[in-house]
């Protein structure tokens, strides 16, 4: 379950780390009271979607340009005088905002923080994911953070340094330390990066996220001020090092474990998630919306994989992932048909059921009360196999004539044809 920013943000300022003054706004003359309680210094005005990529972002429709630079509008836009402040908010709010990981619709918006601007020097990136080869958390981090990110991992992935963190104790002190000193932070900095690194491994692990990344964490510009020498010499100027921020924050919660934490589930912005996605949850499926257009309903999460590979190797699209799990009754065949004739996409069904415990003929039952009750306007391709299969057979040939949409396969791999030749 993914959260926003600014929730992210203030659960890692809970526990300790600094993070820029800022304000949640839903409408424009909201934004502009913000920018004055802020104090009216310059701002970033950044919309709050559950994406990441945002600054190198465009809102569709709008008519800007992409990013955030000569004139383009993104969705992290930097905004120095109060006068701009409405007219910028007022196209975040109208129109979707399309980012690398929000496919081509984009994304509404309905909440943009009004964030304080840091005179930014430098950019981190620290991140917490498992690591699975490993089998523990670690923590990521580069020197070189920021929005191009992505392409330091892709080209020189020896940049990146990872640690490993014993569930038991998290970021220990020493390990928060050396990074901090590999990661270039010097005076001041080291305490207050080794308090963000901390933060953010305990947030990590105290609330079972998938990931817990900050990106960047900043060090603003350092300040020169003269010092005095008394009646002995010319006054001296000295350097100090900017201060250590937490800019930006992305977390995702690991839903298994979603049931132990309450206060995070409560940061779920329903909103945000995949409608089709929220109704296959409510009716105990699990279901992935995907882009292509054959739909899928599979008994068994491995089964589920294998039928999109086969779908795929034939040439196919799949327009999801659909785990019905082991006992199919009637009402969920019912509901996930639903579900995926819901999606205009969908130009073809592909039903693969492995009668293992329970029998084919009660799941043939199933589908054909279901081609009934919602009615097969696009092929359905069934392929039945296991426990009472030839009587399964019998019932869906029986009902052909009721429901011409309806093939019965002979194997998965004619199936997997059929299916694909019907969505041509
Ligand atoms: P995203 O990761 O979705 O692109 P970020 O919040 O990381 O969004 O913002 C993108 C870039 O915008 C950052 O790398 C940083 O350079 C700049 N930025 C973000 N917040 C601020 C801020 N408060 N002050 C100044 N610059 C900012
Ligand atoms: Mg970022």
């Amino acid at each position: 379950m993914k959260i926003h920013e600014y929730q992210a943000k203030e659960l890692l300022a809970a526990a300790g780390a600094a993070i820029p003054k800022g304000i949640v706004v839903s409408s424009p003359k909201e934004a502009v009271a913000a920018f004055d309680t802020l104090g009216g210094g310059p701002v970033v005005l950044k919309a709050q979607v559950h994406a990441g990529g945002r600054g190198k972002g465009a809102f569709k429709g709008s008519g800007f340009p992409s990013g955030s630079e000569k004139g383009g509008l993104g969705g992290v836009k930097f905004i120095p005088k109060r006068e701009d402040v409405e007219k910028i908010a007022e196209i975040m709010f109208k129109f979707p905002l399309v980012t690398k990981q929000t496919g081509s619709e984009g994304q509404k918006v309905s909440k943009v923080l009004v964030q304080a601007a840091a005179d930014i020097d430098r950019e981190i990136y620290v991140g917490m994911v498992l690591d699975r080869a490993l089998g523990v958390p670690i923590l990521m981090a580069c020197a070189e953070g920021g929005v191009d990110i992505e392409e330091v991992a892709a080209k020189t992935p020896e940049k990146i340094i990872k640690v490993p963190i014993a569930p038991e104790t998290g970021l220990q002190p020493f390990q928060a330390r050396r990074l901090a000193f590999e990661l270039g932070f010097t005076g001041q900095q080291i305490a207050q990066a080794e308090k963000i690194m901390v933060a953010l491994s305990k947030v990590f692990l105290d609330k079972d996220c998938s990931l817990a990344e900050i990106n960047p964490l900043v060090t603003t510009k350092p300040t020169k001020t003269m010092h005095s020498q008394g009646d002995v010499g010319a006054p001296k100027e000295t350097t100090v090092p900017g201060d250590v921020v937490a800019l930006d924050a992305k977390i995702t919660f690991d839903e298994s474990a979603l049931f132990r934490h309450p206060d995070c589930e409560a940061l779920r912005d329903l909103a945000e998630e995949n409608p089709a996605e929220i109704r296959a949850a409510k009716a105990g499926l699990n279901f992935i919306q995907l882009s292509g257009n054959i739909g899928c309903l599979v008994n068994g999460a491995g089964l589920a994989m294998g039928t999109m590979d086969i779908i795929k190797y034939h040439g196919g699209d799949p327009a999801n992932f659909l785990d019905v799990g082991g006992g199919v009754t009637p009402e969920g065949a019912i509901e996930a048909f639903r579900i995926i004739l819901s999606d205009p996409n969908v130009k073809g069904v592909l039903v693969n059921i492995f009668g293992g415990i329970a029998s084919c003929a009660l799941i043939a039952e199933a589908l054909v009360k279901a081609g009934r009750e919602v009615g097969f306007k696009v092929p359905v391709v069934v392929r039945l196999e296991g426990n009472q299969v030839e009587k399964a057979r019998e019932i869906l040939n029986a009902a052909k004539k009721e429901l011409p949409m309806m093939q019965v396969a002979p194997g998965l791999t004619e199936a997997a044809k059929m299916v694909v030749a019907a969505a041509r």
